[in-house]
């Protein structure tokens, strides 16, 4: 429990939240300020952050309740499509600084699917010293 952080106490029930799921290690509950109505935060019970310092075996709970809360999006909200994003870092947009993952129900026929500004490398050289330095860091 890390006493200033907003999801250790919702997590303590010290903060309201619309709970949509709880176990031994994680809860699921609606973002206050959802990207489409349903969408969903999965976060573990204890403190971590950021991914890179979460347990392996705590992330692949996770990411097993995220894949239960996207099968509920379909069935209970007839959702044609999920979206799944999880930030580390203010650069990166995270604001809440416990790890978290958006379970984002989708629907054919919105326009406010997420958008990413795609880039290009100048050249393949350039792409391939990004790929020889993260496949260096991989080993
Ligand atoms: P981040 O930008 O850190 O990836 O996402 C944090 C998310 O937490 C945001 O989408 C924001 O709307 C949500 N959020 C922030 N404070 C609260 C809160 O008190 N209750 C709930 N349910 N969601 C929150
Ligand atoms: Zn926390």
């Amino acid at each position: 429990m890390n006493a200033d952080c907003i999801f250790c106490k919702i997590v303590n029930d010290q903060m309201p939240s619309a709970r949509v799921y709880d176990d031994a290690q994680a809860i699921a509950f609606l973002d206050i300020a959802p990207v489409a109505k349903g969408h969903v935060l999965v976060i573990p019970r204890s403190h971590y952050d950021p991914i890179t310092a979460t347990p392996d075996e705590i992330l692949a709970h996770l990411i097993s309740v995220v894949k239960r809360v996207a099968a509920a999006q379909v069935d209970a909200l007839g959702a044609n499509g999920i979206n799944v994003s999880q930030a580390n870092g203010r650069c990166a947009g995270q604001v809440v600084p416990h790890i978290h993952f958006h379970v984002i129900p989708r629907f054919d026929g919105g326009a406010d699917h997420e958008k990413w500004t795609s880039k290009r490398y100048t050249d393949t050289h350039e792409m391939e010293s990004f790929a020889k330095n993260i496949r260096a860091a991989l080993k």
